[in-house]
């Protein structure tokens, strides 16, 4: 689903961010990104975004060669990707359905097409109550879980995280991986960019390590370790 061939980035001003990374992650996998702030975590999911692009190596997303992609085929490849980020980035001038709804008006999907599936949306993140809310009235976990909403309105097969659970506490940090998995188990591929290494260490799950811009570990972590 997400394959990363000896991949390289080197920002403009010769910062290499990420030196001949490889990895392969299958389709209906979940995986942690960890490594210290400035490993290259969020550069790597730019590259799968397709918010950067490698200086070498070769990116592919569901068999999809990116570096082949015209300025054409970029959008319908990012509709594959549902992307989190640590502080939401909601618009708080729009109450929470426009801000969920935004990516299928982008798209011009039809109104009601579109009220069907911003309602299931919140529904499956527990906020259907708030669709009338505006972002600031919502607490830190809520917020979190509208941009989930979000990311997942147009089910997309690929979901990526940036420090989703950076301004949470623990207890409302465990809630929202709750939820990544779920989202897991129904077939969706994620990956989870974090340095909360607590979190990890209580799930089993296949956890890439990043330092200053190689892969050094590619593991499961052990339940309870
Ligand atoms: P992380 O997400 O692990 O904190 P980043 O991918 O954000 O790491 O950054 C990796 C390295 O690349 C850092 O040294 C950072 O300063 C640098 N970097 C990130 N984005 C840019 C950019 N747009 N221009 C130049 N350097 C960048
Ligand atoms: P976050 O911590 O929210 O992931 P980033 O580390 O991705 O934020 O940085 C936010 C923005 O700043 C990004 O567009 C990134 O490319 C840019 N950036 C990060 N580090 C540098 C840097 N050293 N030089 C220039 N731009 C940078």
């Amino acid at each position: 689903m997400i394959k990363f061939q000896q991949v390289s980035k080197t920002y403009p001003g010769g910062h290499l961010a990420l030196e001949k990374v490889s990895f392969h992650l299958e389709p209906g996998e979940l995986a942690f990104l960890t490594g210290h702030s400035g490993a290259g975590k969020s550069t790597l999911l730019k590259l799968i975004s397709l918010m950067e692009r490698p200086s070498a190596g070769e990116v592919f997303i569901n068999g999809v060669k990116l570096n082949q992609l015209s300025t054409k085929q970029v959008p319908f490849v990012r509709r594959d990707i549902g992307m989190i980020f640590q502080n939401h980035r909601l618009l708080n001038r729009y109450n929470i359905f426009d801000n969920v709804a935004f990516p299928l008006v982008i798209e011009g999907m039809h109104r009601k097409d579109i009220e069907k599936r911003v309602h299931a949306a919140l529904d499956r993140v527990g906020l259907l109550s708030k669709v009338k809310c505006y972002p600031d009235t919502l607490s830190g976990g809520e917020q979190q879980r509208v941009g989930i909403a979000r990311a997942i309105v147009n089910s997309p097969p690929i979901l990526l995280a940036d420090e989703p659970t950076g301004n949470l506490d623990p207890e409302l940090s465990v809630e929202i991986l709750n939820l990544f998995k779920d989202f897991n188990q129904q077939g969706t591929t994620v990956l989870i960019a974090t340095h909360d290494l607590g979190l990890i260490a209580r799930m089993k799950y296949r956890s890439l390590t990043l330092k200053k811009g190689r892969l050094i570990d590619d593991l499961l972590s052990q339940e309870g370790v």
